[in-house]
């Protein structure tokens, strides 16, 4: 909120910032009942689903599993992940890992929908026990049969694992579908890497409010109280493997915030990898491509990006406006580096 101050301009601002009966205005771009503000996006908001029928994902949603479909999910290391889908669900194999998403996600409303194994085996958390994670690996909203089963209230359905318990427990039978709908906010970091918001979430067991909008003190873990290490915003959206086969369907996401110029993808470590070295622009003009936390950095004319992937073969920096496309002619290896307006600049990977 501004601060008064004595100007005559300083009041002329403060008076723009109140509309009608002096209240600040929620957005001071416009004013109250403005007609040339643009009215939201018309989307169809798709349907719900019922335990016999799958519902149908928002026009507007990224579809990340349509019940045949896998290829939205990778291992952890982007090679093809071994979870199986079948008869409209995709199930975990227990022991194959977890899988996550190859594209990256910020801020979003996740939908997904479970089913525990009936009939139910074991007990506390080896009952049913799997996960939606949000910031690749690191929060967890836990998955686990927690129907007519005992288990630490932080470790039941539902809870953001190790941190929060759900509200209420309202989990369906073993076998049902169930579905969670789960608003996430990631944290932000300042480009120290200090902690500038943590993560929140807020969460729909069935419908019904489980997590409202709770900060996350942490990544989640057992027997562990973490401290927040920083990460690009977009991560992955990661499904847990804890031994048991519990089931997925319908699973889609919704971006919030403004439209991103790019898509980003977590791209497998073999093609990262394959993109390492030095490459040679010209005599005595070189640029390097280094891998620092799974993550592509370019050095050039002693500048260093970070790099995102856009598709396999196109990155782009998020501070300055630089494109990296890789491409192979032959047994050459090839950079094409272009900065704003530029053609790109062709280097060739010194062997
Ligand atoms: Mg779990």
């Amino acid at each position: 909120m501004m601060n008064t101050t004595n100007s005559i301009g300083g009041a002329v601002i403060l008076l723009a910032a109140l509309g009608l009966n002096g209240m600040a205005q929620p957005d001071p771009n416009w004013v109250d009942h403005d007609r040339q503000r643009p009215m939201a996006a018309a989307i169809d908001p798709g349907l719900p689903s019922t335990q016999d029928q799958v519902g149908k994902a928002p026009s507007d949603a990224v579809v990340l599993f349509d019940g045949t479909d896998v290829s939205k999910w990778v291992s952890m290391d982007g090679s093809p992940t071994k979870w199986i889908a079948k008869d409209g669900y995709m199930a975990c194999v227990p022991g194959s890992g977890y899988v996550r998403t190859l594209q990256n996600f910020g801020d979003c409303q996740l939908h997904v929908e479970w089913a525990a194994p009936t009939p139910p085996e074991g007990k506390s958390q080896g009952r049913g026990n799997s996960g939606v994670f949000l910031g690749m690996d690191r929060y967890e909203i836990q998955v686990l049969d927690s129907y007519n089963s005992k288990t630490y209230a932080d470790g039941a359905a539902g809870s953001v694992y190790g941190q929060y318990p759900p509200l209420v427990n309202a989990t369906r039978p073993p076998g049902q579908w169930q579905t969670y709908d789960i608003l996430y906010t990631a944290p932000r970091f300042d480009p120290a890497g200090k902690l500038l918001s943590p993560a929140r979430v807020t969460v729909f067991h069935n419908g019904v409010l489980i997590q409202n909008n709770v900060e996350l003190t942490g990544p989640t873990g057992w027997l562990d109280r973490a401290a927040y290490q920083p990460h690009p915003e977009k991560q992955p959206i990661c499904l847990q493997d804890h031994g048991n086969p519990v089931r997925y369907r319908n699973i889609w996401v919704r971006e919030l915030g403004q439209p991103a110029h790019h898509k980003e993808f977590t791209l497998a470590d073999a093609i990262l990898d394959s993109y390492i070295g030095k490459y040679e622009i010209g005599r005595n003009n070189n640029a390097e491509i280094l891998k620092e936390n799974g993550q592509l950095i370019l050095i050039f004319q002693g500048h260093r990006f970070v790099l995102f992937a856009e598709t396999p073969t196109k990155f782009f920096a998020k501070s300055t406006d630089v494109q990296c496309d890789f491409k192979t002619e032959g047994d050459a290896r090839l950079l094409f580096i272009s900065v704003g307006e530029d053609g790109g600049m062709k280097a060739t990977k010194i062997k």
